[in-house]
């Protein structure tokens, strides 16, 4: 019989934080094996609890939220994003700014779909949460990574980005705060990014869905949007990391900039929105108690606060690793440590993870799963508490001693 095939859209598209790694892992799970999952930024799993107050909205909106909403997102929902953008400055933003969708992850796609045409270049860092490398191929465009600068804390390289600019670069991604490398942009850098969009008539889409996890009192996160109001900025953010709810799949992408510009790419927009019908409704209703209520994830960034502690043991102990270095997170989820070629001979990281899943039952992501160009670095999730955190990059530590 003929062989069901994927589609020729799907070929060189990837999406390694849950391909064959996860593959490898359920594989061994299925044999007995107790795996540590530290692939994903899932923090449920791991004992951080949403706050009461969006549990309850959901469960009380059950009953009412059985029909579809408008497609573009419950109007409160909409509401209470445009005031939470209007309060950090951008005093313009109103209702009809705002798309609400099942997740940062389903609106990037949309947005893509309707935005890219066959061979549109789009820059994106390198590294990068791969998801934008994704989805801009399956779109039919061409990701374009530009370097971010290990040695100058993962800040984007300006020079390497307007190096990468062609007639065909239609717009850039921008990660702030960075999956994978916890890298919080200063003011100029997103100024600088902002500026070169600006100048080569390119639009913005400011992925921020880390926007409130920052460690340290001299962080603080700049939004794209601020940068400048004369440049189409489409700001991506949601529920899942700051709001621990993950499985709800709240998100909602907020449009900036002239607006008049791109009536025509909005409706294209508009069109996909409808198309899918609209968001999970009853995780819609979250939206606005989680905007305006007490924010909980203040105790959790500061000293004694647990994404605060673990981010610093994780680091600590993975530099403390002979060959092993890592640039200090300033915020997200993760650390992205670099393992010296001189002291590791890597040249598949691939199979140096999968060699450490077996041996060690610990599942990391490989650094080339973020379309970072050597393979020379892995992604440690850091949502564990520091007494399993410890005790995981400990195991690291010990397979890597064999492979010095
Ligand atoms: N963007 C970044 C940078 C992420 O790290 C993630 C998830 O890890 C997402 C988007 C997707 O988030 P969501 O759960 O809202 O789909």
């Amino acid at each position: 019989m003929r062989q069901i095939r994927q589609s020729r859209k799907l070929h060189d598209v990837r999406y390694d934080v849950r391909g064959p790694i996860l593959v490898e892992a359920q594989r061994l799970e299925a044999e007995g094996h107790r795996i540590l999952k530290l692939n994903i930024g899932n923090p449920a799993p791991f004992g951080f609890e949403a706050p009461e107050a969006i549990l309850a909205d959901v469960s009380h909106h059950l009953a009412d939220s059985q029909g579809y909403s408008d497609s573009r997102g419950i109007f409160s929902a909409r509401t209470a994003v445009a005031q939470y953008y209007q309060q950090r400055g951008l005093r313009e933003t109103a209702v009809d700014d705002v798309f609400i969708g099942n997740g940062v992850s389903e609106l990037i796609s949309m947005v893509l779909q309707a935005f890219v045409d066959d061979g549109n270049e789009i820059l994106v860092p390198a590294p990068d949460y791969p998801l934008w490398t994704g989805a801009v191929t399956l779109s039919g465009g061409t990701p374009v990574h530009y370097l971010c600068d290990e040695s100058n804390d993962w800040a984007p390289d300006l020079a390497d980005v307007e190096a990468k600019i062609t007639e065909n670069t239609h717009a850039i991604v921008i990660i702030n705060p960075n999956n994978p490398t916890g890298a919080v942009y200063s003011k100029q850098v997103v100024e600088g990014l902002v500026d070169i969009a600006r100048r080569h008539d390119l639009v913005v889409f400011a992925d921020e869905i880390y926007e409130k996890i920052l460690f340290d009192d001299a962080v603080h996160h700049h939004a794209a949007a601020s940068a400048g109001s004369d440049v189409l900025c489409l700001t991506f953010s949601g529920l899942s990391k700051a709001y621990r709810v993950c499985g709800y799949r709240a998100g909602w992408v907020m449009i900036s900039g002239p607006q008049e510009i791109a009536t025509d790419f909005l409706e294209g927009l508009t069109l996909i929105a409808n198309m899918r019908m609209c968001a999970n409704v009853p995780a819609q209703h979250a939206i606005q108690t989680a905007l305006g209520g007490y924010q909980s994830i203040e105790e959790l960034i500061v000293p004694g606060g647990r994404f605060y502690e673990q981010s610093k043991l994780a680091d600590r102990l993975l530099n403390e690793i002979p060959g092993v270095s890592s640039v200090a997170p300033r915020g997200a989820l993760y650390c992205f440590p670099r393992l010296d070629p001189e002291v590791y001979a890597v040249d598949d990281d691939e199979a140096l993870v999968i060699d450490l899943l077996r041996a060690k039952k610990i599942l990391v992501t490989h650094g080339t799963g973020f379309n970072w160009p050597e393979p020379d670095h892995f992604r440690l999730v850091t949502l564990p508490d520091v007494d399993l955190l410890e005790e995981a990059i400990g195991r690291i530590a010990d397979f890597l001693a064999t492979r010095r």
